[in-house]
């Protein structure tokens, strides 16, 4: 039997990044992954499919209504959905096969097929070859899958997840869309910009439920303007398979049912840790309620030498804290002392405007009392917004009300994702809103929304408005 000082289960973010780091640490190290290709979740059926989507179908939307403002006459585009889709196919291929090179490069193992527990160090492996393999240290990174709950179980055809909404062959006329998330908005956009009218069936009374509420509230204003249509406060009961579409029975704020029809059902309710045939059993590890494997706060778990990490553990379901946590349990092993600080994972939807956030929502400051000020600037006040025709959104920063420490950074802007890391920088190093109300901002650009929001957020003294 090989043996390894590590061997990682799963080869998402948090697996591939995690055996990285455990090479470069002087670890021998395999990963086990039970797909052909490497990269989980996120290269393979979420960030960068989607994105690659969302990047062709935001082209087009320029293409159909903003050319001629600019002064572009072009006849007018069409969309050719598989052309798109090859384009998204080679990217996944292409970031896939970057992975498989990382694993080259730093010599690291992998053998392909369902890993599973026999003993706490020994994994076998249900593949093309039936291998055993012992690891002194195990990290379990096996991300997660789709949820649904009773009456909305996807067939996959017309009743979809995001995976198949990643790959279909035509654009719906009418998408219902379960879940007013970050799945369902941006896989929403997509295809509304592609020409799909887009119905948005959301529990709660907003978008964005676990945001800073004034992005949920701005960006509904503007996928409004899209076409987007909105049923909040409304609890799906059952979804249909019809001849050529689905139909829904939902039930409204007064609990009455009505009925929504359309030709395909995109199911974004959430994702569920991943642990099936894992023989987790094997070695006496239990799961939560919600299905992930516990951990302390070493991402530790009951078995001292077995280690987990990403989305199959509590917290934020995204890439980067799986690969932060990758990297963590990584330097653990190698007996360093790591350290993550999950106030400070931002996180971003990716529609247009793009919507991103870091720290401490109003809502969270004002139920542990704490006393804030809040800074806002819009985006469409700046030179550069005008010059490029992209004014839609706000930055908002929230400050201590005492000390003016950044406690908070909400944002709705073009390019938010890439912005919002001058705030986590900041609040990295505990920066004051007036620390970055002094810092020279070039112009013009977007970031300068990030100055004139500290600067009013500091004292009240934004300069461009
Ligand atoms: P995963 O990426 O899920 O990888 C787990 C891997 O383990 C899989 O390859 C699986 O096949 C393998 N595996 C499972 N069990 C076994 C086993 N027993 N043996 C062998 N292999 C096994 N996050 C962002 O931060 N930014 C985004 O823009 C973003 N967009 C997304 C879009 C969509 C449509 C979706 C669905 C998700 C998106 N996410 C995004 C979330 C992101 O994909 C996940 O948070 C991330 O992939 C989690 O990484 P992970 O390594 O924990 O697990
Ligand atoms: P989500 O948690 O973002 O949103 C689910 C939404 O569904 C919530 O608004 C919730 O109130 C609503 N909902 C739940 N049950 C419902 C019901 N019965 N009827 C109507 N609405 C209901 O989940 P998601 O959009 O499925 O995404 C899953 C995970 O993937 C998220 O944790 C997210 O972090 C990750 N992801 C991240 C990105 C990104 O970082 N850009 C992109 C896609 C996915």
């Amino acid at each position: 039997m090989e043996k390894y000082d590590v061997v990682v289960i799963g080869s998402g973010p948090g697996g591939y990044v995690s055996a990285i780091r455990c090479a470069q640490l002087g670890l021998k190290t395999a990963i086990v992954e039970k797909y052909n290709t490497l990269g989980g979740t996120c290269l393979n059926v979420g960030c960068i499919p989607s994105k690659a989507l969302l990047d062709s179908s935001e082209h087009f939307k320029t293409a159909l209504h903003d050319f001629d403002k600019h002064g572009i006459d072009i006849n007018t585009p069409k969309v050719n959905l598989p052309k798109m889709m090859t384009r998204k196919e080679e990217v996944i291929s292409q970031t896939c096969d970057g992975v498989q090179y990382l694993m080259e490069k730093n010599k690291i193992k992998v053998y392909h097929g369902m890993g599973s527990f026999v003993d706490k160090n020994t994994i076998s492996i249900n593949g093309e070859k039936n291998d055993k393999i012992y690891g002194d240290n195990i990290i379990i990174a096996t991300g997660s899958k789709p949820n649904f709950f009773p009456g909305m179980e996807p067939d996959k055809k017309r009743i979809i997840t995001s995976t198949e909404a990643l790959s279909l062959k035509e654009v719906p006329k009418h998408l219902i869309v379960i879940g007013g998330g970050v799945i369902g908005l941006e896989l929403g956009s997509v295809y509304g910009r592609l020409g799909s009218q887009v119905t948005v069936v959301e529990f709660q009374d907003g978008l964005l439920p676990t945001m800073d509420k004034t992005l949920g509230k701005e960006l509904m204003k503007i996928l409004k303007k899209e076409g987007f249509k909105f049923l909040f406060n409304h609890a799906v009961q059952k979804v249909n398979s019809t001849k050529d579409g689905v139909q829904l029975d939902v039930k409204n704020k007064k609990g009455e049912i009505i009925s929504v029809e359309g030709d395909y059902c995109l199911v974004a309710v959430g994702r569920k840790a991943y642990t099936e045939k894992l023989g987790l059993e094997n070695i006496g590890l239990e799961t939560d309620k919600a299905g992930r494997v516990i951990t302390n706060d070493h991402l530790q778990t009951s078995v001292k030498n077995v280690y987990a990490i990403g989305d199959v553990v509590k917290g934020a379901m995204l890439a980067h804290k799986a690969e932060e946590e990758g990297v963590f349990v990584a330097e653990l092993i190698a007996n360093q002392k790591p350290h993550i600080d999950y106030n400070l994972v931002p996180g971003v939807v990716y529609t247009w405007p793009e919507v991103a956030a870091v720290g401490k929502t109003e809502q969270e400051l004002k139920e542990s009392n704490v006393d804030f000020k809040v800074g806002q600037f819009p985006i469409r006040a700046l030179g550069r917004a005008r010059a490029s025709m992209d004014i839609q959104g706000l930055i908002k920063i929230i400050s201590d009300a005492t000390t003016d420490e950044v406690l908070g950074v909400h944002m709705i802007a073009p390019r938010a994702a890439d912005l919002i890391m001058e705030a986590v920088v900041a609040m990295e190093y505990r920066a004051s809103a007036e620390d970055i109300a002094r810092i020279c901002h070039p112009h013009p650009t977007y970031s300068e929304a990030v100055k004139e929001a500290a600067l009013a957020a500091t004292e009240s003294r934004p300069l461009h408005i």
